[in-house]
């Protein structure tokens, strides 16, 4: 009987010996597959070796891409241009038809369809607006439209000529789609050199 137990008890050490070795193999195996795995994904870079480092990715774009990347830095707006600039606590909630600006709630009128800032509602009131020209743009074409927007908004900056832009939704029953117009919209004195200016940057 005593006999018995302790040829169980070694057959239980034994087993237990060769799990630990089997774990043991694995473990090894597993580690060099993965490194053998890293060492492809680098070995497919050339100048590997080194860790790839964040700066020595950028320098790989085309220059190409970086002028691009660094173009759309500057429409990004800035971190006091998210916040109303009255209330530099209050988030910028709705962009002002003239300026583009974004204002809080309390700054900014709804007036026709669009809004416009405490500043810039009474340049609508006291003017007469009339429409300068109507683009219209399409889901195959959207670069058209957003030209037209920042058109506008070097127009604002660059001449210190205040336009606005309207958006016409009108559908299309029988194909079923809709169409978007732009309505650019300019004081009547300003019409004809904003006319000027949209036709020349648009090429
Ligand atoms: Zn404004
Ligand atoms: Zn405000």
């Amino acid at each position: 009987m005593a006999m018995m137990e302790n040829t169980a008890i070694v057959l239980i050490v034994i087993t237990l010996f060769f799990l630990v070795i089997i774990v043991g193999l694995l473990t090894v195996l597993i580690f060099k597959l993965t490194k053998g795995s890293t060492n492809l994904v680098n070995s497919s870079q050339p100048n590997s070796g080194e860790a790839p480092h964040p700066d020595v990715s950028k320098t790989e774009f085309h220059p190409g891409i970086i002028e691009r990347m660094k173009e759309m830095e500057r429409f990004k707006p800035k971190r006091s241009e998210l916040f109303c600039p009255n209330h530099p606590d209050e988030p910028g909630e709705v962009t002002c038809g003239i300026c583009d600006m974004l204002f809080c709630k309390a700054c900014i009128k709804p007036f026709k369809s669009l809004h416009f800032c405490k500043e810039h509602i009474p340049l609508i009131m006291r003017h007469e607006w009339e429409e300068v020209m109507t683009v219209k743009t399409s889901t195959q074409n959207p670069e058209e439209g957003v030209e037209l927007f920042e058109a506008k908004k070097r127009l604002f900056v660059d001449k210190k000529i205040p336009t606005y832009i309207e958006t016409h939704y009108k559908i299309n029953v029988d194909q079923d789609y809709i169409e978007t117009y732009l309505v650019v919209l300019a004081i009547r004195e300003n019409v004809d050199s904003v006319k000027k200016y949209l036709i020349e940057s648009h090429p």
